[in-house]
């Protein structure tokens, strides 16, 4: 990121969704270089790289909710499909979908949290008051 483009961010309305895949790579959400988080799921506390201020991002249990649907969903009804297809013991449902259901769950957790924090800085529904600028 150019001085120039650090001190003029570019206008959220011209970038479409790209600060929401930015922030499912990992990335700000505002240039894209830095790194979003500084620990599995902290939100770092400001991009290294265009300075930008991650405090008021805080996305709390918004990332959660889309997971237990979607991942639970899916481990339920591959579970239900097992079961009436093979009717297998117990354990091996407990063998197989707890150890399933828990790594898709850390697959998805860092993602979604990046989309949730890259949506928040897309519309602005933080906590953080908006600066002189606009910005
Ligand atoms: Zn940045």
């Amino acid at each position: 990121m150019t001085e120039r483009s650090r001190n003029h961010p570019p206008d959220k309305a011209d970038e479409g969704m790209a600060p929401v895949t930015r922030g499912i790579r990992g990335r700000c959400p505002r240039c894209g270089e830095g790194r979003l988080f500084s620990g599995y799921l902290k939100v770092a506390d400001s991009c290294d790289v265009c300075g930008m201020s991650f405090h008021g991002h805080d996305t709390g249990d918004g990332p959660v909710v889309p997971i237990l649907l979607i991942i639970g969903g899916i481990v339920v009804g591959l579970a239900l499909a097992l079961e009436v297809l093979y009717e297998p013991p117990v354990w091996v449902h407990l063998l197989l979908w707890i150890p399933i259901g828990t790594l898709l769950t850390l697959g998805a957790m860092v993602p979604l949290k990046g989309m949730a924090v890259g949506l928040q800085y897309k519309y602005r529904s933080t906590e953080e008051d908006a600066r002189p600028g606009g910005v």
